[in-house]
Order: structure tokens, then sequence, then C-alpha cells
């Protein structure tokens, strides 16, 4: 994954320019038409989705924070514009709170997968996992639905700054293999870290080039 300067530099634009909540979907009547490419962001309760979506978009406090698991089982819109270009960043419910994984992952897929399903615009989810923690049991879960849903994913390792470059490059390494297995599975992995910004521009930039 190499970008040059200039769709790094167009890529941050994107990213810093005006950013608007859209909609807040808590059944599929409230999810807005789609007039633009969309990103989904999907993770563990707690992986750093929020603030992954706030370092992406250099704001503090755009998506929420889960100080409360589980408290949200809506699909949230972002709109970001920069010249003539638009994108949607989709906050999808976190999952992991429940005991039972199955029911679980059952009430995520209600509202998401028909979401997932049917949204041409969509271009790719990110599955976010932590770097510490690694693939569990519920983002095993939540793959196989993506696999089915078919539409691209790509990992991106959160929290990479509470490892050492070596832990990291093991993590990279077992995450490559496990999602070898995964049709629907982009083979990069992003590794990130919102504290420090690391990998932030290379996401953007990956994200930007799917318009
Ligand atoms: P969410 O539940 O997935 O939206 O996760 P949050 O973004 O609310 O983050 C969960 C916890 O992880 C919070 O305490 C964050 O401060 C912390 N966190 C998130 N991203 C990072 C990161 O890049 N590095 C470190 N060290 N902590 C992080």
């Amino acid at each position: 994954m190499l970008y040059e300067d200039v769709e790094i530099e167009n890529a941050r634009k994107l990213f810093s320019g005006e950013c608007k909540f859209i909609a807040a979907a808590l059944n599929s009547n409230a999810v807005p038409d789609e007039e633009c490419y969309e990103i989904a962001f999907a993770g563990r309760s707690n992986v750093g989705k929020s603030s992954l979506v706030n370092a992406l978009t250099n704001r503090k406090t755009l998506a929420r924070t889960s100080q409360t698991p589980g408290r949200t089982r809506q699909l949230i819109f972002f709109e970001l514009q920069h010249n003539l270009t638009k994108l949607r960043l989709v906050d999808l419910p976190g999952y992991g709170y429940a005991k039972a994984p199955k029911k679980d992952i059952q009430s995520w897929t209600s509202l998401t997968l028909k979401y997932l399903k049917g949204r041409p615009s969509l271009r790719t989810i990110c599955l976010l996992i932590d770097s510490r923690r690694g693939i569990g049991v519920y983002d095993e879960l939540i793959m196989k639905e993506l696999d089915k849903a078919a539409v691209s994913w790509i990992v991106i390792l959160t929290k990479a700054d509470k490892l050492t470059n070596e832990e990291i490059e093991k993590m990279k390494d077992s995450t490559s293999k496990n999602i070898s297995k995964h049709p629907a599975a982009y083979p990069e992995i992003i590794v990130t870290s919102s504290l420090k910004s690391d990998g932030i521009p290379m996401l953007r930039t990956y994200l930007a080039s799917l318009s």
C-alpha cells in the first residue's frame, strides 16, 4: 500500500473538511437514501471505534464513545465533503457485550445485515481489532456474516501504541493468516493508533481512494 504525497494530502483535506451528522437509524426506515459512497466501521465494544472515527476526521467529539456499552443499537451516518467529493462514514453498533455470543450477534445482524446487504454505495467495512487481543470469537462470527453479505472488508488493528514493534509484526502475521480464509477480506491490514495518529493518514488515503 504505497501512496503519493498528493493522494495523502487530498485524503487529509477530505477528512478535515466539512463533516455533518446525517442520521442515527434504529430501523431500516430511518436509514438515509444513498447519495454518495459509504464506509462502515465495525468492531467489538471498546475496540477504539469512536476514537478512530474521531482521529480520522480530526475531531474530538464526532463519534460517541462507549461509556455505556450496549446502550446503542443505531447506525450512525456522518457525511464528509471536500470540493466535489462526498463520503459517508457509518458507525455500526458495537458487539461483544452479551454473555451469549450467538444472541448478541443476532441482534447486531438484524438491523446491520439488512443495511450491509442492500447498499451498493457501501465500498468497504473497516473491521477493527484490538491489537493486544487479536481476533476473538465474536469477531469470527461477524467475519462470517460479512462474507455472507458479500461486501469487502478490511482489518484495522487499533491501539498499536500499546505494543512493541515486534509484537505488532507478530499480530499482523497471525491476523493475516486468519483472514486469508475469508473471501471478502482485503489481504492487507492497516495498523493504527488513534492516540498517536499512527496509520491514520494511510487509512484516510486508502478510504479516499475508494471513491
Ligand atoms: P469504542 O467502544 O470501540 O467506540 O471504543 P472507544 O473509542 O470509546 O475507546 C475505548 C477505550 O480505548 C477508551 O478508553 C479509549 O481512550 C481507548 N483507546 C482508543 N483508541 C486508543 C489508542 O489508539 N490507544 C490507546 N492507548 N487507547 C485507545
